[in-house]
């Protein structure tokens, strides 16, 4: 998420609600004279001959008739004439007999001599003094909008003494959200794995429930803790949990809300949000996304004065409360590499407190706790799901079960079942299964041996992971079929071998294409980008090619976002890199051709069933991969044991 401020984007907000401004002033204006001008409504003139008009009078058909003076017109309403609809006419020069003759039919008239009536008053209040008043009306309501929309405060720059301005005194409000500790609902139980981060935040809670046992030996409590990590890995889940667990009143705002449009406002809300916490103290002030407010002041000359006096304001803020009193600041990122340095050093956020993807035992632990919310079927291993979902995030996990259960509704069932999560991984790895794409069969048979070729370098490949599963069924992702490998066990390091296995299998699928159709489609472009992905962090970040060694050549971006690197070597130094990355590449290219060469009567095999099936497991796969016709491969058996 990018929240910080873009000046282009206030300029476009500003010119937006301006124009909007101007709408609705027309608008209300064309409405204020419709009403008070009935002529201008829908009066309807038909202009008519002086004779016409006569022989009107002498037909009795007049009902009124207005004289102007000034321009000499006429004008005259009919007897049978709808409402606002008149004739005119212009007077004949000195026809003196008119006035006898209106006399005579007795039609009502009236003169109206200009320049001279308190008409004209009307109508100079009404063009000049309305159209005034309805703009600045409008521009106060507007004002008053906006500031409702943006959470009040008292501030100066919109306020008293402006165009707009005078008796608008804002309340000063952050709209952050207070809910008792208790009422988050939410402790550490609710929280699984994350064992290390839970630890950190003991001391925190513990602080909070009972201060004076610190204070009376001179401890201080760390102002602030900032959990860094990846998106979904449980950050604001552990926030609330410290709430909880403290039972302590918790301010909750996202970093997002500081960002303001006008400068001072942001800060305003720092204040007041730190005035409010005193005044709750012991408390939590849980500020979520920091990076949107703590974003590294920039020393360029079109810094953005906004936010940075609200970073300014943050960090004076943290200085300034009484640490005595117990207000605790936590804050999460998955940015931290953006954020201020002010913000890190000691006395502010003191704590760095890791919040990382889940391991196995994580996985399954974050799984058992969400699975306790759905009925499930009895003799559920999720274990199996666990080993699976190597990567995946607690939201993830916690979407996998959600899932399932969905699935499990839509099939009129009332309890999930084994199926039914094994189904939402792919679901969330890969998408919904799609239905409208329709592939012909030669579509499909390519896809197959695209699938089985990735699935047999695989299986032939000493550091790659067994497949569990391969398919062609295409997903809402785009992808249109999968193989799925998962290991045994869990490791953390990957060695050369292993990356350079990685590389080959990814070539797998392309490489069984060009072996059996001598042809090449666009299926391949993801297993490009990740071999191409791979061999790049190999050379610049691991120190694993022969060429450069153990040279660092890039710098990581945003860790947790996934972000590549940012090279930081010549010119010319890139260039070999790139051919270095190229021959990796391409290394894995031929390995897995000439593995599929030599075992090309099992591609065939496999492709015709996963054609004919759609999907198959791992353990259909390898029955017929180790099937011992004369054809099976010798490393295959090595593998399975
Ligand atoms: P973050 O703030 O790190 O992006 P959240 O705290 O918002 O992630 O997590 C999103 C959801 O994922 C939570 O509401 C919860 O349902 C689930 N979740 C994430 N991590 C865990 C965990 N460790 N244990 C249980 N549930 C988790
Ligand atoms: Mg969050
Ligand atoms: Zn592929």
């Amino acid at each position: 998420m990018n929240t910080n401020q873009d000046p282009n984007m206030n300029d476009q907000k500003k010119r937006r609600s301006m124009l909007i401004y101007i709408i609705v002033a027309l608008v209300a204006y064309l409405l204020v004279s419709q009403a008070l001008f009935p002529q201008i409504r829908n009066a309807s003139v038909t202009k008519v001959d002086y004779s016409t008009f006569l022989t009107d009078i002498e037909q009795d058909k007049v009902k009124e008739v207005e004289l102007n003076t000034g321009s000499g017109t006429i004008r005259y309403t009919l007897k049978d004439a709808e409402e606002s609809h008149y004739n005119e006419t212009t007077q004949f020069p000195n026809d003196t007999d008119l006035v006898s003759l209106l006399r005579e039919h007795n039609v009502d008239f009236s003169a109206k001599i200009p320049d001279a009536s308190g008409d004209l008053w009307l109508y100079m209040l009404l063009s000049y003094v309305l159209p005034l008043v309805i703009f600045i009306g409008g521009g106060w309501l507007l004002n008053r909008r906006l500031r409702k929309q943006m959470g009040d405060d008292n501030s100066m720059n919109f306020g008293s003494g402006g165009f707009f301005g005078g008796g608008m005194g804002g309340l000063g409000k952050s709209n952050a959200k207070m809910v008792k500790g208790e009422d988050t609902g939410v402790t550490f139980h609710d929280v699984a794995g994350q064992d290390e981060a839970k630890d950190s935040l003991v001391e925190i809670v513990s602080f909070l429930k009972n201060p004076d046992k610190y204070t009376a030996i001179g401890a201080r409590c760390p102002r602030g803790a900032l959990l860094v990590g990846p998106p979904g890995t449980g950050k604001t889940l552990l926030a609330r949990a410290v709430a909880g667990e403290a039972g302590v009143p918790f301010f909750q705002i996202s970093g997002s809300e500081f960002v303001e449009m006008f400068v001072g406002r942001g800060a305003a809300k720092v204040r007041d949000l730190f005035k409010q916490a005193s005044e709750k103290a012991p408390c939590i002030v849980f500020i979520d996304e920091i990076d949107a407010v703590g974003k590294r002041r920039d020393t360029s000359i079109n810094s953005n004065d906004e936010r940075e006096q609200t970073l300014n304001q943050l960090l004076s803020e943290m200085d300034g409360f009484d640490n005595q009193k117990g207000i605790v600041v936590l804050a999460a990122t998955n940015r931290p590499e953006s954020l201020d340095q002010a913000l890190l050093r000691p006395g502010r956020f003191d704590r760095r407190i890791p919040v990382e993807l889940p391991d196995l035992a994580g996985r399954e632990a974050i799984l058992k706790i969400h699975a306790d919310d759905v009925k499930m079927e009895p003799g559920i291993d999720l274990s199996v799901i666990a080993k699976s979902t190597p990567g995946a995030s607690g939201a993830d996990l916690a979407n996998i079960i959600n899932e399932a259960a969905l699935r499990a509704v839509r099939n009129g069932r009332n309890r999930v079942s084994q199926e039914d999560l094994i189904e939402s991984v792919d679901v969330v790895i890969a998408g919904e299964k799609k239905k409208s794409t329709v592939l012909s069969e030669h579509e499909k048979e390519v896809v197959s041996y695209h699938e089985t070729g990735h699935a047999i370098v695989a299986a032939m490949q000493k550091g790659s992971a067994p497949v569990t599963k391969i398919t062609i069924v295409p997903r809402t992702s785009g992808a249109l079929g999968f193989t799925m490998q998962v290991d045994e066990d869990e490791h953390f390091l990957t060695t050369r071998q292993e990356a350079k296995d990685k590389i080959a299998v990814l070539c797998g699928g392309r490489a069984a294409e060009e072996l059996i159709f001598g042809e090449m489609t666009t299926g391949a472009s993801n297993d490009i980008e990740r071999a191409t992905a791979l061999a790049r962090a190999m050379v610049t970040q691991y120190g694993m090619s022969e060429k450069f060694g153990m040279v660092a050549l890039g710098q990581q971006r945003n860790r947790y976002l996934g972000g590549g690197s940012e090279l930081t070597c010549s010119e010319g130094t890139a260039q070999e890199i790139d051919a270095e990355v190229q021959r990796l590449v391409e290394e894995g290219h031929q390995t897995a051709l000439k593995t599929l060469q030599e075992n090309r009567f099992k591609l065939h095999e496999i492709a015709h069933y996963l054609q004919r099936k759609e999907t198959i497991t791992g353990q259909e796969f390898m029955n017929i991969l180790t099937r011992d016709d004369g054809f099976a491969p010798k490393m295959a058996a090595a593998k399975t044991e």
